[in-house]
This record gives structure tokens, C-alpha cells and sequence, in this order.
């Protein structure tokens, strides 16, 4: 089966204005464990809507939303939560670590939260920031470090309880130039070793070209590149 697959997938916004916005109109997407797609979309084509769908975060209008070949768009909202919080990993343009907690710690509690116990959860984490090049700032919180640090951190969190499908919004958008390559780089490399189905979002196309394949959101709907 697929990690993920998407299929007829339609959303309006209702404003309250005359012309509502109708940002999905049919939007379809397979993608194979251990496949990391490329979605490429101007600002307000609906990637950020798409994503949330695909993550079980929203509902669309129509169409279905099946990971590993279960149709999530039947389940009850509790049970979609469950599924989500079990399989789907999340990676904004901005971190979202929590402050006042160290980089290690932001990668144990959602394990902790999960029902893993502390030992297994911390070396878990270490292991995370070890591949992602951070061990060394693992006792340090968010503001100590770089942008760059703060994001691989984030990835960590993001696959510390190692689900099946990783979906990333701008995942390096916030950073420099040079900077965002790096970071990009430690992405791919640990997707890659996890085997993980992704789907990043990317305004970038030089970084788009280096995933296994390319789509483009226009219209509502999603074309092969
Ligand atoms: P992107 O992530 O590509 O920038 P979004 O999915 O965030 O696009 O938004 C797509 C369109 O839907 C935009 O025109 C946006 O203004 C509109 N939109 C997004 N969320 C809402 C909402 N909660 N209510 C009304 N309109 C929304
Ligand atoms: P990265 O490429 O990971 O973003 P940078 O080149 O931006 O790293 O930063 C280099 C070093 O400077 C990092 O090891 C980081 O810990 C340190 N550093 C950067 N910004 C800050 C900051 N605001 N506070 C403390 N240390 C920082």
C-alpha cells in the first residue's frame, strides 16, 4: 500500500463573503514508503490546507485521504487523532520548540506522551540530534541556538516517535541561504536513512530537484513535474 494517498481532494474556505475561496478542486497524490516528493506552490495555492489535510489535522470537503491503505476520511475524529499522533510527523518553516525545555527534552516528551519510557526516550533523542549533527547542544534550549540547530532539532522532534509519513512546510524557508542547504541536507540524509514516505514543500526548486520526484500545485489541483 502507500503511506499516503490522497484522491479527489476538494476544500472552500467559507469567508462569510460572496466568493468563497475554493482552494482544493480535485487535488490527487500517491506516495510510496521511502518516497520523498517535492511540493512545489506559489504562496496561496493551498499547500499549507493540502498538508493539513494529508496530516489528518483537517477534512476536506470530498475526496478520500487513505494511509496504508486505511481510509481516514470514515474514522471517527478520535480515532483520526489517534492515527495522526501515531504515524504522521509534522515540520514547519518556524520550530515550535517549546522554550523553556532543552533541545534533548523537546525530543523526549512527545515520546514520554506516546508511552515510551524515559531511558528508551533519551536515547532515542540523542541518537536523533547525533545524525542531524546537534548531540553537542543537546542540554541547551531553543534561544542558545542557531536557526539552523533550532530546525534539526525540530526534524528530530518531528520523527522521535518514528512515523510512517513526514510532511514539511517550508522546512528550511527561514533560514539563509547557505544555511538552509546544510540543513537540508541533514533532512534528507536522515529521511533517507529512516525510510520514511515525505512530502516537502518547497518554494526552492534547486532543493525540489534533489527529491525523488516533483509536483506542482496549481489551480486547486496537482500535476507531476
Ligand atoms: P499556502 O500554504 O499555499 O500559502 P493556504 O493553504 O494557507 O496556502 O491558503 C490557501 C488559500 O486559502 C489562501 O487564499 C488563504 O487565504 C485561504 N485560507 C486558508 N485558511 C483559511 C481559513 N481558515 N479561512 C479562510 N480562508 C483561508
Ligand atoms: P547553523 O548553520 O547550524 O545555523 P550557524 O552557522 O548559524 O549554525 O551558527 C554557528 C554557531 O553559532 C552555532 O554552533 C550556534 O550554536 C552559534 N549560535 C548562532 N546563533 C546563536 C545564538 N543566537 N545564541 C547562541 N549561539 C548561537
Amino acid at each position: 500500500n502507500p503511506t499516503l494517498d490522497i484522491a479527489g481532494l476538494t476544500k472552500t474556505y467559507n469567508t462569510g463573503l460572496p466568493n468563497e475561496v475554493q482552494v482544493l478542486q480535485g487535488a490527487s497524490l500517491r506516495v510510496q514508503p521511502g518516497e520523498i516528493v517535492a511540493l512545489v506552490a506559489p504562496s496561496g495555492a493551498g499547500k499549507s490546507t493540502l498538508l493539513h489535510i494529508a496530516g489528518l489535522l483537517d477534512t476536506p470537503d470530498t475526496g478520500t485521504v487513505a494511509i496504508a491503505g486505511e481510509d481516514m476520511t470514515r474514522l471517527s475524529d478520535r480515532r483520526r487523532t489517534a492515527v495522526r499522533r501515531a504515524t504522521v510527523g509534522f515540520i514547519y518553516q518556524f520550530h515550535h520548540l517549546l522554550p523553556e525545555f532543552t533541545a534533548l527534552e523537546n525530543i523526549v516528551l512527545p515520546q514520554l506522551a506516546n508511552g515510551a519510557g524515559a531511558q528508551v526516550a533519551e536515547a532515542r533523542a540523542m541518537a536523533l540530534l547525533d545524525r542531524v549533527g546537534v548531540a553537542d547542544r543537546a542540554s541547551h534550549r531553543p534561544a542558545a541556538l542557531s536557526g539552523g540547530e533550532q530546525q534539526r532539532v525540530a526534524f528530530c522532534r518531528a520523527l522521535a516517535n518514528e512515523p510512517s509519513l513526514l510532511l514539511a512546510d517550508e522546512p528550511t524557508g527561514n533560514l539563509d541561504p547557505d544555511t538552509s542547504d546544510r540543513v537540508f541536507d541533514a533532512l534528507m540524509t536522515l529521511v533517507r536513512d529512516t525510510g520514511l514516505a515525505a512530502v516537502i514543500a518547497t518554494h526552492n526548486l534547486e532543493l525540489a530537484a534533489r527529491m525523488d520526484r516533483q509536483v506542482r500545485m496549481t489551480g486547486g489541483v496537482l500535476e507531476s513535474l
